[in-house]
């Protein structure tokens, strides 16, 4: 099998490649299993083992007053992401700097001492999925791709069709056909080119796979561009250190659905602590799955290395992926750093999302109350400390996934517009 690239037409002539500085401080793509280095460009698979590409630098110093200094988005991080000096200068969503909001009440609830939720609903297209959008949309410019393109559980395809119409890049998005409708609504409002397939998340992956093959000068920003979209995720762990006065938290929840996220948080502490922008210290990290989709959870659970695929089946859309490309690295993970994979039913997904919201003030989505959900189950088996200080992350926007919470709340009553009729309710 060969990887496929984005290859422009064997017609126009080769041209010089990626300008100088296209992918800032980054040297090479470095793959994850056998430590090859590969030339930075639009590879994703090891030529030699087929393993998974990341970015490798040469980081500059860089201190905590630069970075201050910079932009309330992920840009204030540009010196540590694969995307050029000039990033500001070219259109984007400028997502990032979400809230990390004290969560006294929520604390308080489940018995922990200090939890903090790290609120990414507040993003452009109100997901994480906008931080890694950015940094695929600048690789997919100077690797000078025509197409900007993604297979996605929904949330991608808001953030690549929100992010491709601000560049002005033909744009076009791939999700299962059984999709929420807001999520469909969300990416539709913004292209023309939504494509619905009939179904599961992994088979829109493998369609993808199939045409970023076929196809020439298609950046799909989760398959061909992932190493640089994947970095996105880092911008994540770098705000919550950032944001709790340049510390690392003790404990931090994760959803896991392909696991990139996790895994780049971790990378975020770990480049953080060697750049000398924080004090290195312990710290452990969670991953949350649905029961119904939970195939790194149960390797967790079964103390196995492999991952078995699963066929999904959860109300938590955005995290179905039966076949998590970065499961096994998420499994290392969670076991080196002292944390553990969890999962939970549907029902506690909804509790999860009402428990958020009426603690917090925080609607999230079925992502999100997984997440919330795990935390209460990670406290409740005893597997996290309740003393130490907590981050648990919200990915996602509850407007999005209605229908999940929409049979368990509404109206307490509905009566005629008179004071009696109001009192009879008993509310006052
Ligand atoms: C995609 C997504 C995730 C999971 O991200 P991975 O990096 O694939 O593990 C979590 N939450 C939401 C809301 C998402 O859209
Ligand atoms: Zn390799």
């Amino acid at each position: 099998m060969s990887a496929p690239t984005i290859e422009t037409s064997t017609t126009t002539p080769a041209t010089a490649g990626p300008r100088e500085g296209a992918f800032g401080h980054a040297v090479a793509l470095a793959c994850r299993e056998c430590g090859h280095r590969t030339e930075l460009g639009p590879h994703y698979a090891c030529p030699e083992c087929f393993g998974p590409l990341e970015v490798a630098y040469e980081f500059p110093a860089v201190t905590r007053e630069e970075i201050e200094a910079g932009p309330s988005n992920i840009w204030r991080y540009k010196a540590l992401l694969p995307v050029p000096d000039d990033i500001e200068q070219s259109p984007n969503t400028e997502p990032g700097f979400t809230r990390l909001l004290p969560a006294k009440n929520l604390a308080a609830e489940l018995g922990l001492d200090r939890l903090w939720v790290k609120d990414d609903s507040t993003n452009p297209t109100n997901s994480f999925k906008d931080r890694v959008v950015a940094c695929a949309l600048s690789a997919a410019r100077e690797l000078d791709a025509k197409v900007f393109a993604c297979p996605s559980t929904g949330n991608l395809a808001n953030a690549v069709a929100a992010a491709g119409a601000r560049a002005g890049m033909k744009t076009v998005v791939f999700i299962p056909s059984n999709l929420e409708h807001a999520k469909q609504v969300n990416s539709a409002v913004y292209t023309d080119s939504l494509v619905a397939v009939d179904g599961n998340y992994d088979d829109v992956n493998k369609l993808a796979s199939e045409i970023a093959g076929e196809e020439d000068g298609w950046a799909f920003v989760n398959v061909n561009v992932r190493p640089y979209y994947a970095e996105g995720s880092k911008t994540l762990g770098y705000e919550i250190a950032e944001q709790l006065g340049w510390r690392l938290p003790d404990q931090v929840v994760i959803p896991v659905a392909s696991g990139s996220q996790l895994t780049k948080v971790d990378k975020a502490f770990q480049e953080l602590i060697t750049l000398g922008l924080v004090e290195d210290k312990p710290y452990r990290i969670y991953g949350a799955q649905a029961e119904g989709c939970s195939p790194v959870s149960a390797a967790y659970k079964a103390k196995v290395d492999a991952i078995r695929p699963v066929k999904p089946d959860t109300i938590a859309k955005s995290l179905a992926i039966g076949n998590p490309a970065d499961g096994i690295y998420v499994l290392d993970i969670c076991r080196r750093t002292g944390g553990a994979v969890e999962d939970v039913t549907d029902d506690q997904v909804r509790e999860g999302i009402l428990l958020l919201a009426r603690t917090e003030g925080v609607f999230t989505e079925t992502a999100g109350g997984t997440t919330v959900a795990v935390l209460r189950k990670l406290v409740e088996t005893g597997q996290l400390d309740t003393s130490l200080e907590t981050v648990v992350i919200n990915t996602g926007m509850g407007l999005k996934t209605l229908d999940a919470v929409a049979d368990r709340v509404g109206p307490a009553a509905t009566i005629a517009p008179s004071y009696d009729a109001f009192t009879a309710t008993g509310i006052a």
